[in-house]
């Protein structure tokens, strides 16, 4: 797998896109596309950075990864998190 190959994927995957329609737009078997998505969600979860800011955060060992850099940030996340269901909600009524 290249390294363009694999942004690729990562773009794909964050537009929404299925294992295995990835897999047939890059012509790689469905596997590669997978296991390298696995592993690359493994390591974002330990990279440790705030959720909404993208900011890194201080990791102390032994406690649990935290997702936000400050309250002010967890906050702010859950009030776009729920604005943005709120949307969805009053799209599905409209139909
Ligand atoms: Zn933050």
């Amino acid at each position: 797998m290249t390294e363009a190959q694999k942004q690729e994927i990562l773009t794909l995957k964050s537009k929404g896109n299925s294992y295995r329609r990835i897999a047939v737009l890059l012509s790689l078997p469905e596997n590669t596309v997978k296991s390298f998505l696995r592993r690359e969600h493994k390591q974002s979860d330990k990279s440790g950075i705030c959720r909404n800011c993208n900011k890194k955060l201080e990791l102390i060992p032994k406690h649990r990864a935290k997702t936000f850099c400050s309250d002010n940030c967890r906050i702010t996340y859950w009030r776009k998190m729920k604005k943005g269901r709120d949307i969805n909600e009053n799209i599905s009524r409209a139909i």
